[in-house]
């Protein structure tokens, strides 16, 4: 009998932050090695708790939450969410155009199933949130990737987005705070970047789920307020800023002149009823988390828990004669990289295999995020501040060994 063979698609498709390096990892741990892991973005691993006040918003509501819920979302989430991004700027939003989902992974799907045409083009950042690149070629669409090198702070060019655009490019998806680089998007520059857009007639999509992380008092634009009456969807959640990925709750927006995102709502409310609707039980959190005092702040302030592992993470970057880094401006990632003059031919690849093997560390590596010739590792700032220096001594280790050889 011939074997069952998957979607030809899934050859193109890569998400290595659960990928091969992190199943070895298990392996090692199963084999009684412990790993100290830096792969995925997930507070709740590492000690970080739910407000409470999210918790028992929960408990209240427990027993409203047997049936059903709307397609959309609770009318109380969708309020809180309207809430938010009028006073963010954002013009003209109200309840029927925002969508709660099973966290923002899956409106990045369902946004883009409701666009894409076979042989459309989306640009996406390069490097990205690799769930940008998958949903897209799932959905019979081609990424175009503009680059946000290092050298430039890891901001795009809006000219280099400008000159990608072609006649099937159907949208532009930013990243801001950014995953995995930690860029923060100054108005000036989303202002020129929704020049392009409209000049192009680009949809916007702005995944914006670290919008509250930001370090050194870095000010966050939200893109809807700068789009206007654009059409522009904006993605936000509780996985982050309200440390709660295992709540599954995110949420988009849909922003711009009525009569030119009528058809494409209509489109998102359809999918969005197939699959009837999102995890009901936790859109409870959703008003609390939005709409009382924000709890974010106590970490990303000096003394706080992700201040302190984004100091860290500077202070041994800048004394390894190994490492660069551009100082991460919101989010929870640092991004560095081996530099050319420390070791001339590196793969990020074979040493994050490295790492993992001679050190017990495990890391992601560039070009897990659609980064070509990638020299750059991610790591998340969420362990112990003591255990991310740990690492730094490990990476350093085997460097030093790379050197010599
Ligand atoms: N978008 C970005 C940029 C992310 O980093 C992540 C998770 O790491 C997601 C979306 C997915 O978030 P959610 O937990 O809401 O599905």
């Amino acid at each position: 009998m011939s074997s069952i063979k998957p979607s030809a698609h899934l050859a193109e498709v890569r998400y290595e932050i659960r990928g091969a390096l992190t199943r070895r990892a298990r392996d090692m741990e199963a084999a009684g090695r412990p790993i100290i892991k830096l792969n995925i973005g997930n507070p709740g691993r590492y000690g970080f708790t739910t407000p409470a006040h999210l918790r028992q918003a929960i408990a209240t509501h427990l027993g409203e939450s047997e049936a059903y819920g709307h397609e959309q979302g609770l009318e109380e989430a969708r309020e809180a969410i309207v809430a938010q991004q009028l006073a963010r700027g954002a013009q003209g939003v109200d309840a029927e155009h925002v969508f709660v989902g099973n966290g923002v992974s899956e409106l990045i799907d369902i946004s883009l199933r409701a666009l894409l045409q076979p042989g459309d083009e989306v640009l996406l950042p390069s490097p990205d949130y690799p769930l940008w690149s998958a949903a897209t070629i799932l959905n019979d669409g081609s990424p175009r990737y503009y680059r946000c090198l290092a050298e430039n702070g890891h901001l795009p060019d809006p000219d280099e987005i400008d000159a990608l655009v072609g006649p099937r490019t159907r949208a532009l998806v930013l990243i801001n705070p950014n995953n995995p680089t930690g860029a923060v998007y100054p108005k000036a520059l989303l202002e020129r970047i929704v020049e392009v857009a409209r000049r192009h007639n680009l949809l916007l999509l702005c995944d914006e789920i670290y919008d509250e992380i930001l370090y050194d008092g870095t000010p966050f634009q939200p893109l809807a307020a700068v789009a206007g009456d654009h059409p522009c969807v904006s993605f936000g959640g509780l996985s982050k800023v309200h440390r709660a990925c295992g709540y599954r709750v995110g949420w988009m927006s849909l922003t711009g002149t009525k009569a030119r995102i009528a058809e494409y709502r209509d489109a998102l409310q359809l999918l969005a009823a197939l699959r009837l609707c999102a995890n009901v039980t936790a859109q409870w959190a959703v008003r609390p988390a939005l709409l009382d005092t924000p709890t974010i702040g106590e970490l990303t302030t000096p003394g706080g828990r992700l201040h302190e592992a984004r100091r860290i993470v500077l202070d041994h970057v800048a004394a390894s004669p190994y490492l660069d880094v551009v100082a991460p401006g919101g989010a929870i990632y640092a991004f560095p990289w081996v530099r050319a003059d420390a070791i001339a031919h590196f793969d990020d690849t074979a040493f994050a295999l490295r790492l993992l093997d001679e050190e017990e560390v495990l890391v992601v590596p560039g070009t897990s995020f659609n980064l070509p010739a990638s020299r750059h590792l991610r790591l998340t700032l969420l362990p112990e501040p003591a255990q991310l220096a740990e690492v730094f001594t490990r990476m350093d280790r085997v460097l030093a060994r790379m050197a010599a050889e």
